[in-house]
């Protein structure tokens, strides 16, 4: 081929070449060592060397023809390339995008958060205390001393000797109680997470929740335990409810009782929840035991006082119709999404 036929072909191949990589490849059969023009240099050696020059300055001027379009086509399909990259690989900024899922309270929270506000509003204080306890205020000032019977009823998680995880949250009582001795009134609830060695099931949990309430002061009765916690029934489960005591007996409050109320589901009538009776135990409470009042500092001649308490998961299953414990710790957002209404 001559100079020419070179720049000819060398310019329409370019322009044919429609990617990177044939573009690539009508560069080295044109410029490269062996390339058409290279080969076309060997005529050199046939000149004269008058020729010579002109024929080296016209080799040089179609090398630098046939770059220069190179040149310009390389960037040409450069862009194309690139604009169908981001074409292929575009973001349609107009879809909707992933929405982030909030979080959301617990419903133990909510309920616990319920109870409060029902006892604020009858001016209660909340108080609140640590989950590792000492045995002294755990069992020793609730009137459980050393090597008591009630103590097995508790299987307690002990850190050592004197500590322990909390087996209820009287152990905020005791210490309310030493802290206002001798102050009157008192008057607060108590709520918290409480420990005891038991074997998870549906209705068991080594770990729950309770709510305790403590009033102290002159003149408290039985019969004051009696309106509050019926009011607490008729908020918890609806304006319909009663509720009524049963003797019982429990360290801390002499005499105790055991709080039933009307079956919510079936106002009465009987049913599975309420297994044909008619009644739900809810809580438990009573007086304050005198050697309690007395071993905080206070004069169990002239005060008294009540105290309950209440199991928040058991109170929650109840309201909800929740059948296993465990739901309330696993954390299941298809569960814990159904209380998005108490937001
Ligand atoms: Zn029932």
């Amino acid at each position: 081929m001559d100079l020419k036929e070179i720049m000819n072909q060398g310019v329409q191949a370019i322009k044919d070449a429609d990617n990177l990589e044939r573009l690539e490849e009508v560069r080295i059969s044109f410029l490269s060592k062996k390339g058409h023009l290279s080969l076309a240099m060997r005529q050199m050696k046939d000149l004269s060397n008058e020729e010579k020059p002109a024929f080296g300055k016209a080799v040089n001027e179609t090398k630098e023809a046939i770059e220069s379009v190179l040149k310009d086509r390389f960037q040409e399909l450069k862009d194309i390339a690139l604009n169908e990259s981001m074409k292929k690989n575009a973001i349609d900024i107009t879809l909707p995008g992933t929405s982030l899922k909030p979080g959301l309270q617990n419903p133990l929270i909510l309920m616990v958060r319920e109870m409060e506000a029902f006892f604020q509003e009858m001016g209660y204080k909340v108080v609140e205390g640590d989950e590792l306890e000492l045995d002294l205020y755990n069992f020793e000032k609730a009137n459980i001393p050393k090597d008591h019977p009630a103590r097995e009823m508790q299987d307690t998680f002990f850190i050592d000797e004197h500590n322990l995880l909390r087996t209820h949250t009287t152990a905020i009582q005791t210490r309310t109680l030493e802290e206002y001795a001798p102050q009157i009134p008192i008057k607060v609830v108590c709520p918290g997470k409480v420990y005891r060695r038991d074997d998870d099931d549906a209705t068991h949990s080594h770990q729950f929740m309770q709510l305790e309430g403590l009033v102290v002061g002159h003149n408290i009765t039985l019969a004051d335990l009696k309106g509050t916690l019926s009011l607490f029934a008729k908020r918890m489960f609806g304006e319909d409810r009663v509720i009524r005591f049963r003797p019982s007996y429990f360290q801390f409050t002499e005499p105790s009782v055991e709080i039933d109320v009307t079956c919510h589901i079936c106002n009465g009538k009987g049913c599975n929840v309420c297994k044909q009776t008619g009644w739900i135990e809810i809580l438990g409470g009573g007086m304050v035991h005198p050697k309690v009042l007395q071993d905080a500092g206070y004069d169990d001649e002239t005060l008294t006082g009540f105290a309950f308490g209440v199991g928040i998961e058991r109170i929650a299953m109840l309201k909800y119709g929740i059948e296993d414990i465990r739901m309330f710790y696993t954390n299941d957002m298809r569960f814990i999404d159904q209380f998005k209404r108490f937001d």
